[in-house]
C-alpha cells in the first residue's frame, strides 16, 4: 500500500518544529517532566486527572518562549480558551484564582531554575514586576477576592 496521506502530515510537522525553533523552544522533555511532576494538575484551574499541555504563559505572540520558566501544564479547556491572552486578564476574566496561580508558579520556577545549573531568562519575574506582584500585593488581592466572594453569598 503506498503511504501517500503522509507526506502532507509530515510538512506540517516540518514547519512546526521549524516555527517551534524560530521562537526559540529550548525546553527538553526533561524540564517538561520536572514542570509537569512540580504541578501535576492544571496550573490554571487545578483539574487533575485529565490531558496536561504545555502552555506559554506569556504566548509565543507576546514575545514568550518554550523554557523551564515559561511553560506551564494547561487542561485542553484552559489552554484552547487562554490562547495569546495576556494571562492576569485572562484568569481575572475567567474568575481563575490568579494571586494562587502567581505565586505557586513563581515558586515553582524559582525551584527549577535553581534545581538547574544554567540561569535562563526571567519571564516569570518579569510578569511579576510588572504586574508589581511581590508578596504583599498578592496579599492584597487574596483579602480582595475573599471580600468579593464574601458579597456573593
Ligand atoms: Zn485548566
Amino acid at each position: 500500500m503506498a503511504n501517500t496521506g503522509g507526506s502532507r502530515r509530515a510538512r506540517a510537522q516540518r514547519r512546526r518544529v521549524k516555527r517551534v525553533a524560530a521562537s526559540g523552544s529550548d525546553l527538553t522533555d526533561a524540564e517538561w517532566f520536572a514542570i509537569l511532576d512540580a504541578w501535576s494538575v492544571c496550573a490554571y484551574c487545578g483539574a487533575e486527572g485529565v490531558a496536561l499541555q504545555r502552555d506559554c504563559v506569556l504566548p509565543i505572540s507576546r514575545g514568550g518562549r518554550y523554557t523551564l520558566d515559561n511553560v506551564v501544564p494547561a487542561c485542553r479547556s484552559c489552554n484552547a480558551s487562554k490562547s495569546n491572552d495576556e494571562v492576569t486578564s485572562w484568569m481575572r476574566r475567567r474568575r481563575l484564582d490568579e494571586p494562587v496561580f502567581l505565586l505557586r508558579w513563581r515558586e515553582i520556577v524559582v525551584d527549577l531554575t535553581t534545581a538547574a545549573a544554567e540561569s535562563r531568562s526571567q519571564t516569570a519575574s518579569a510578569i511579576l514586576e510588572a504586574e508589581a506582584m511581590d508578596v504583599p500585593a498578592v496579599d492584597a488581592l487574596l483579602v480582595e477576592r475573599d471580600d468579593l466572594h464574601g458579597r456573593h453569598s
